[in-house]
């Protein structure tokens, strides 16, 4: 069988996916500024009898590669992000980042790594294959807009007919898989608000307009949105982190600037929060006789996992049986937010996560500066991956 081939073949390259991820580990770049991550992507392919290497896909050193099978047939997308963070590293590894300040903390080294050895195995193995491979090397996942915007504009997703992820979870045991239907991951928005009342002397409150007492209405109106508007079994976060109403005991205040950050697991949450804070900041003007601006932007969409697409995901990981994967399960929502979630606005497809919880058991959440990934995570990933690919494209050899 194709995917037992495949897996010999991973097996071989055990060490040497290690030796990549510890490479980029030792090299983090910042979104929108990978430039020697790509180089180093595009180095790798030099040898590799891949198809297509499309450097500089949407602007911002995205790189694109394509694997066509022996016969035509369907094709998949698979995706893997390569930026890092801006956080000091404090894992004492000797392959620690050699860049101050900068980290692979959310494990961007881990999927490329797996990548690149995968797509170099999908190669060799490509006259037994039907359909077509598109690899996405993604950049700037952490920083919005994000890197997949541009990649899609650029036509990454053109004649697609599935599109799938992987985040290696440093919080999920290493050896298990698992996966969710429908919406998974939170749709991220953020606003800021300025209120612009008129300023006076504390000891004359009618001679001035209290932006402070406004922007308070403003905060407490905000708590009534997702226990008042929300499906109950919808859900939703609205938080306001940022109150600038700073000044002094005697003085009036005429201007506040409220910062909020909206989570969301639905498109519905989404714009039901977003008319129901236009609305509260709208109403202050007569409410209050205040001046209001409101900026309201929506990154990240909510992760929605097509439900066809990721039941043929969840059975092609149970019967691929790879050895190191002890179970495929289903999860909850997740609260993070992701930029995979535009691919998956676009085509149908699934995100998926597998677990890399170190050996130690002693595991830290993902942006610490203490990270860390079991790395058998790699090579589980490479194999997962590759049994979605194959079963999804399908094989022409005779099994
Ligand atoms: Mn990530």
């Amino acid at each position: 069988m194709l995917i037992k081939d495949i897996m010999e073949r991973l097996d071989a390259k055990k060490e040497r996916v290690i030796d990549i991820r510890r490479h980029l580990h030792a090299h983090p770049e910042l979104s929108f500024e990978e430039e020697k991550t790509a180089a180093y992507i595009k180095d790798f392919y030099r040898e590799v009898p891949v198809d297509a290497v499309e450097t500089n896909v949407g602007g911002h050193r995205g790189i694109a590669v394509t694997i066509k099978g022996a016969e035509p047939g369907k094709t998949i997308a698979i995706r893997a992000d390569f930026d890092a963070l801006p956080i000091q590293e404090e894992t004492g590894h000797p392959y620690a980042s050699e860049n101050e300040g900068v980290m692979h903390a959310c494990g961007h080294d881990g999927h490329t790594a797996y990548m690149l050895v995968l797509a170099e195995t999908l190669a060799e193995v490509k006259d037994q294959l039907t359909g077509m491979i598109k690899i996405i090397h993604q950049p700037a996942e952490e920083m919005p807009p994000g890197g997949a915007i541009g990649m899609i504009d650029a036509g990454v997703l053109d004649g697609v007919d599935a599109v799938i992820g992987i985040h290696v979870m440093s919080m999920m045991e290493t050896g298990h898989i698992y996966y969710k239907s429908g919406n998974t991951q939170t749709g991220r928005s953020h606003f800021k608000l300025t209120i612009q009342g008129k300023g006076g002397h504390g000891s004359s409150p009618h001679m001035a307009n209290d932006a402070i007492v406004a922007a308070s209405a403003f905060v407490m109106n905000c708590q009534t949105i997702v226990s008042r508007r929300v499906d109950p079994f919808d859900t939703a976060v609205v938080t306001i982190g940022s109150f600038d109403g700073k000044g002094q005991f005697n003085v009036i205040k005429d201007s506040v600037t409220l910062e909020g950050d909206v989570r969301t697991m639905s498109q519905e949450a989404r714009e039901i929060v977003e008319a129901q804070v236009r609305q509260f900041a709208k109403g202050l003007e007569s409410s209050y006789g205040v001046e209001t601006t409101l900026d309201y932007e929506n990154d990240y969409p909510v992760l929605y996992n097509d439900p066809e697409v990721t039941e043929h995901v969840r059975n092609a990981l149970v019967e691929a049986s790879i050895p190191e994967v002890e179970s495929v399960e289903e999860t909850g929502p997740l609260p993070p937010s992701e930029d995979f979630a535009y691919y998956l606005k676009e085509k149908p497809g699934c995100f998926f996560y597998v677990g890399a919880m170190p050996e130690t058991q002693e595991w830290y959440p993902h942006h610490h500066p203490k990270f860390d990934i079991n790395e058998k995570s790699l090579i589980i990933s490479a194999k997962a991956m590759a049994a979605v690919v194959v079963s999804y494209c399908g094989s022409n050899k005779s099994e």
